[in-house]
């Protein structure tokens, strides 16, 4: 990669940064087309968010993703945000046109290609229970109401923001889709999971070796799919699903799909997909096709 004076700068905002692996995935695919954009990492705190977002304008960036925590936080300082991004009130990818500052959300696409292609699940009429109410749990229920799923059970450690994201998505989908808050204390006694076809785990819980399981798969029907959204290892979620003969997915492809999604909004490119998954791979130390 050469870096000169018309070299297009696109980046990720987020704190911390240390682990992200969006500057290996892109920076890959712009080596792979020959494009003169570089991709890189700026770690910004809270208080400096609205400086940073006002440098994409002043520096001429062509754009950033967006990640924890400011996902929903960087509304404010956008232009614009599009259909999709409002309705998760989330955004991970800002583009930069002409000087107005769009807010997009490609990770619930990026969740549902993944869902949809690697798993070959369609969440079409499927009854679903998802663990979280952060930002990937945001884009995750909304586009799974969006693809017409019969329902939606979700459970959250923290009560509150559990109610917010039932509240949120309640108003912006009105009846489309029954959606039940369960007590997290309550989440292995709660009759609804033993008829989910669907669980999603969307919390950061499995990032860690000494991480715990959160939900107890001996509940869950044969056959229900579980999808885990972390994607740096093999969490135990996945090995409990294995050990039950339950399908499953980790969120490496979530991840690279979103990314494909980023970067076809800043090149109007193609995306090299697998390019950039053995980016991806390559830096998780991962054999082919690892998740
Ligand atoms: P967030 O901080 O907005 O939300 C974190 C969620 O995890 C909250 O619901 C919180 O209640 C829950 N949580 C944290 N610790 C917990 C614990 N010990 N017990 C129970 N619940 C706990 O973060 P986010 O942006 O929603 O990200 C969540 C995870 O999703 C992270 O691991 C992130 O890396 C991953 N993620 C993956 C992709 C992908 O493309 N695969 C995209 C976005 C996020």
């Amino acid at each position: 990669m050469k870096i000169g004076g018309k070299t297009k700068i696109v980046g990720i905002f987020g704190y911390p940064l240390a682990h992200s692996l969006s500057p290996h995935l892109h920076n890959a695919a712009f080596v792979e087309l020959g494009l003169d954009f570089v991709y890189l990492p700026f770690w910004v705190e809270s208080k400096n968010l609205d400086l940073a977002a006002r440098a994409i304008k002043s520096l001429n960036m062509v754009g950033v993703n967006v990640t924890i925590p400011h996902k929903k936080e960087i509304i404010p300082y956008l232009d614009e945000a599009t259909p999709e991004a409002r309705m998760m009130g989330a955004v991970n990818t800002v583009s930069n046109r002409k000087g107005r500052l769009i807010g997009h959300n490609t990770d619930g696409q990026g969740f549902i290609d993944s869902l949809k292609e690697e798993g070959k699940f369609d969440p079409r009429g499927k009854r679903v229970m998802l663990l979280g109410a952060g930002g990937a749990a945001r884009a995750i229920s909304s586009v799974l109401i969006r693809e017409g799923i019969a329902s939606l059970i979700i459970v959250n450690r923290t009560q509150r923001r559990g109610e917010e994201l039932a509240h949120h998505l309640k108003r912006i989908f009105k009846n489309m889709c029954p959606i039940d808050l369960v007590e997290f204390s309550k989440r292995n006694f709660y009759g609804g999971v033993r008829e989910i076809n669907l669980f999603v785990n969307a919390t950061s819980v499995g990032m860690h070796a000494e991480d715990d399981l959160l939900i107890n798969l001996d509940l869950f029907p044969p056959g229900t799919f579980v999808y885990d959204v972390v994607y740096n290892r093999r969490t135990e979620l996945l090995e409990a699903a294995e050990e039950r003969d339950l399908p499953c997915l980790g969120g490496l492809g979530m991840l690279i799909h979103q990314a494909v999604f980023s970067f076809e909004i800043w090149t109007h490119r193609k995306a090299p997909l697998q390019k950039m998954r053995e980016a991806a791979e390559k830096e998780l130390g991962m054999g082919k096709r690892g998740t």
